[in-house]
């Protein structure tokens, strides 16, 4: 019995978005990387204890560190911030994003929000933040800077999601980050979740904070906080059932002195539509990976019932087994094609001078950031993201719970991997706004625009 088996050599299934040759290269690379890097990586650390996880030494450095080594991280930027040049296509950011997912849960987690701050300096930071933070992270071949994104808090988890639609916000309880002016800047106070992905090991921080006194969470502020800084601390890293190979705290800011143009969206009607937006991107990313978690459940329990024989013949030939396998195939094969589109349109409307769309309006709101110019478009649907995010999600976890049952008692052993798929496909019911959140945000989005065909940012400003 083979623990954690390898996979196939090549991803190699009929792919009807029809990679052009580029793509499949990238397809074949991306896939090896997941089979040499991340899967042993993954498993590694899903059996360690959480604080063994972020010591030095870890295989968590070691695997984000190759990834950089290689450049992925700037797969997501400009080119003219060091993104990678000539850009790569959608479909090659959606086939890397599947196949890190199929490489693990955790560690895809782990590089998207790793990407978070800086990305967001490269869309609204100032020259001095665009120098002195994002150019060492693009230039970073060692994984030595690491962002996360502390968005929940204790009090808050849910709350994040409802408040961009939900009039009656203003009611939820307070806020437990808060940003208080000082002088030129800020003073950061408060703490967030302990279910903040990377922060044991980050080295910034993408944080929303309410400003003190307001009580609606639309009136918050985006803000990069290096984590060196005096006031910060962190909880101990945590025990989860799945996504054990992304360690996850608590980050608490003692009174932290920010300046001024660490500032990125201030508090303006713009934030909203700032969060609104962010949440389609972060959508599009994890229906992507979530498509590579079930893709990995459902190869697990084609390969297991090709070779494992009962009734004296192998079970792939029993109807049962043949029809579920199906059941699979059509789910992945339809989330894959929607998680892929999504994240085209997402691309299309976010990110920086891939839109459409009015000029930002964000630019200049922080106070300090300015913008740069290159966000051209804020049109994302977050119906449609949403939809993406929820019913990738929702299909990984029964996918992942048929590979269970495929694979009899074996499937539930620690030497499967499908025991560890299936934790992580449940976690992700929960990861980035559970799954009855996230669709109570999309029907308020579609009972009132569904005839519309933009984003209509009076939906969330009308509370302003
Ligand atoms: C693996 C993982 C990674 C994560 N990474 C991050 C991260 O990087 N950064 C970060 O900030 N957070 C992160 N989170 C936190 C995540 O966003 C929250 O867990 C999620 O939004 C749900 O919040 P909660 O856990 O507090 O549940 P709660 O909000 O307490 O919800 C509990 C239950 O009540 C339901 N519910 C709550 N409110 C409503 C409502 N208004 N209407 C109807 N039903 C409701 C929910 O659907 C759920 O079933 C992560 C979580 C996980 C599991």
């Amino acid at each position: 019995m083979t623990p954690f088996p390898d996979g196939p050599a090549d991803p190699t299934f009929l792919d009807l978005s029809r990679p052009g040759e580029d793509e499949i290269l990238l397809k074949k690379e991306c896939h090896r990387l997941a089979t040499e890097v991340i899967r042993p990586a993954a498993r590694t650390l899903d059996r360690m204890a959480p604080g063994e996880r972020v010591a030095p030494g870890s295989p968590y450095f070691s695997a984000l560190g190759h990834l950089k080594s290689l450049g992925y991280h700037r797969m997501f930027l400009p080119p003219e911030v060091g993104g990678i040049d000539p850009p790569v296509s959608p479909l090659a950011r959606a086939i890397f994003l599947e196949e890190l997912g199929w490489g693990s849960l955790g560690l895809a987690t782990a590089f998207g929000v790793d990407m978070l701050p800086f990305v967001l300096i490269a869309m609204f930071g100032s020259e001095r933040l665009k120098t002195d933070l994002l150019a060492p992270w693009v230039d970073d071949t060692e994984g030595a800077l690491h962002g996360c994104w502390g968005a929940t808090e204790p009090d808050h988890g849910s709350d994040a999601v409802m408040s961009l639609r939900d009039p009656t916000a203003a009611g939820f309880a307070r806020p437990q980050a808060v940003a208080v002016p000082d002088g030129d800047g800020w003073r950061i106070r408060g703490q967030k979740a302990a279910w903040v992905s990377s922060a044991p090991v980050a080295t910034h921080c993408a944080l929303h904070v309410q400003v003190e006194g307001e009580a609606d969470p639309l009136h918050g502020m985006f803000a990069i906080v290096p984590l060196d800084l005096p006031g910060v601390s962190r909880g101990q890293p945590i025990a989860m059932l799945g996504a054990r190979d992304d360690p996850q705290c608590e980050i608490f800011f003692d009174d932290v002195a920010l300046p001024a143009d660490h500032l990125l969206v201030a508090s303006t009607p713009f934030y909203g539509i700032f969060v609104d937006q962010l949440l389609c991107a972060t959508s599009a990313t994890i229906a992507n990976i979530a498509v590579g978690v079930a893709r990995a459940a459902f190869e697990e329990a084609l390969a297991y019932a090709r070779r494992r024989v009962q009734g004296g013949v192998p079970i792939a030939e029993h109807k049962n087994v043949q029809l579920t396998l199906y059941g699979m195939f059509e789910k992945i094969e339809t989330a894959r094609c929607y998680a892929r589109q999504v994240l085209s349109h997402i691309q299309g409307e976010t990110v920086p001078g891939g839109g459409s769309g009015p000029s930002t309006p964000g630019a200049g709101a922080a106070g300090g950031g300015g913008g740069s110019g290159m966000m051209t478009g804020f049109g994302a649907s977050p119906r449609h993201s949403r939809a993406a995010q929820i019913y990738a999600k929702r299909i990984a976890f029964e996918v992942a719970n048929d590979a269970l049952q495929v694979c009899g008692a074996y499937g539930l052993t620690e030497e499967s991997l499908t025991e560890k798929l299936f934790r992580d496909a449940r976690s992700l019911w929960i990861e980035d706004g559970t799954l009855e959140v996230l669709s109570l945000d999309a029907a308020r989005d579609l009972i009132s625009n569904y005839e519309t065909d933009r984003y209509v940012p009076e939906e969330v400003m009308q509370r302003w």
